[in-house]
C-alpha cells in the first residue's frame, strides 16, 4: 500500500532546527509498500531552519510571536492533495509536532509541556479517514 511518512522520519533534514528523525525501521517497511514523503511545513513555504512552533487555541504561532497558522494550513493542504493523488491507505507520522503530530502535541507555552491534540496536518489526514501511528507504533503494527 502507498503510505504517508513525515519526510523527517526518512532523514531528511526539515525539522525547525535543520535536523531529522531518521528512523531505521522504515527501510524495512519500504521493502513491501511505497512510502510517500510529507513535509507540510516546508511546502508551506517555512524555512529550514526556523523558529519552533505550537498551537495556542487553535492558532499556530511561533515562539517569536509570529503568527504561521496560514503557512501550516497550506502545507497541510499540499499534502492531502499528494495522499489523494496516490491513494494513501496510512499515514507513519513524527509525533508531538504541531503539524504531524496526533495524540500529544506541546500546549503552546514552549515548556515542554504535552497536552491532548493534534497537528495541523494530522487533523486532515484523520478527517479524510486515513488511520495514523506515530513512529513508537511500528514495531507494534509492522512487527518483524
Ligand atoms: Fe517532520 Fe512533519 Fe515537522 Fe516536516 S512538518 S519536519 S515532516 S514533523
Amino acid at each position: 500500500m502507498n503510505i504517508l511518512v513525515s519526510a523527517c522520519l526518512l532523514g531528511v533534514s526539515c525539522r525547525y532546527d535543520g535536523k531529522h528523525n531518521f528512523c531505521p525501521e522504515l527501510g524495512r517497511i519500504a521493502e513491501e509498500h511505497t512510502l510517500i514523503p510529507v513535509c507540510p511545513e516546508s511546502y508551506g513555504g517555512l524555512p529550514v531552519p526556523r523558529d519552533p512552533a505550537e498551537i495556542r487555541e487553535d492558532r499556530v504561532i511561533m515562539k517569536s510571536g509570529k503568527d504561521v497558522t496560514a503557512e501550516f494550513q497550506r502545507g497541510a493542504g499540499c499534502m492531502m492533495q499528494l495522499a489523494d493523488f496516490f491513494s494513501c491507505e496510512m499515514a507513519i507520522l513524527k509525533e508531538r509536532s504541531p503539524s504531524c503530530g496526533s495524540g500529544k502535541i506541546y500546549d503552546g507555552t514552549f515548556s515542554k509541556t504535552l497536552t491532548d491534540g493534534e497537528g495541523i496536518f494530522a487533523r486532515l489526514v484523520r478527517v479524510a479517514g486515513i488511520p495514523i501511528i506515530g513512529e513508537p507504533e511500528i514495531p507494534v503494527v509492522f512487527p518483524t
